[in-house]
């Protein structure tokens, strides 16, 4: 499989305190990658230094295979702001499509084709018309799964996808992740407190601490002490 990311002995840090140190793993296209670790570990720091967002202090974040920033769908971690977000669903998942040209806030036919694909992939044509902010926990974080596949066919970056939600909807979100990793190609980078969760569904595995504890396959993952301390066999 073609390699689409090469992370090389990365650092990074808020002012003088560093974070990240020494982080080295890679991503082949169509792969779904899990970093999990205790919280402040940097999982959200690492996920941003790939999309570009926060400055990197040392090391390489080198990309391949046609994936570039420009063509990465970025999903955050939802904020209160976010979840006041004044627009209705259409234009939540469309405002995702920022790879072409737009003028004016005018998106393309070729845009609103894509928004409406992901809207149908992701099973949310009935609220489609109804505002972002009226919807539950498991439906925003669905939209915004959209918002970032309209972004992307290459890669997502999935911060906390599932935090927040009930087990029946973190499922249901889990699988319509799945789907478009499977059915679309769609590699995946997933931040998550959930273990067992990236074990189940996960190809690699990336746990973070003091520096890279473990990255691997979730198979070597699952047999490895670390792994059997906090995913238990
Ligand atoms: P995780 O996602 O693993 O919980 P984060 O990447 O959010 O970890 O944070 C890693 C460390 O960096 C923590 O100690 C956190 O307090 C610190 N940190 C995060 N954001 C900032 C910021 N904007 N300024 C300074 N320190 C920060």
């Amino acid at each position: 499989m073609e390699r689409i990311i090469e992370v090389k002995n990365l650092c990074m840090s808020y002012e003088r305190a560093e974070v990240l140190h020494d982080v080295s793993f890679n991503l082949s296209a169509g792969e779904w990658l899990s970093i999990v670790g205790e919280n402040g570990s940097g999982k959200t720091t690492l996920l941003k230094g790939i999309a570009g967002l926060l400055p990197v202090k040392g090391g390489e974040i080198n990309f391949s295979s046609g994936v570039s920033r420009k063509t990465i769908g970025y999903l955050p971690q939802q904020t209160a702001i976010q979840r006041d977000f004044p627009a209705c669903v259409h234009e939540v998942v469309l405002s995702g499509c920022t790879g072409s040209n737009r003028i004016l806030g005018l998106h393309s036919a070729g845009d609103k084709k894509r928004a409406h694909e992901a809207i149908h992939e992701l099973g949310i044509e009935e609220i489609h018309h109804r505002p972002y902010c009226d919807l539950s926990g498991g439906q925003q974080q669905r939209v915004l799964l959209a918002r970032a596949f309209c972004a992307t066919q290459k890669l997502l970056l999935l911060d906390e996808p599932v935090t927040g939600l009930d087990p029946v909807v973190s499922a249901e979100m889990y699988e319509s992740i799945k789907t478009l990793n499977e059915k679309h190609g769609v590699a995946v980078i997933m931040v998550s407190h959930d273990i067992a969760g990236a074990v189940k569904y996960s190809d690699k595995i990336l746990h973070i601490g003091n520096g890279v504890e473990f990255f691997g396959t979730t198979a070597d993952y699952k047999t490895s002490s670390l792994g059997r301390r906090f995913a238990g066999d």
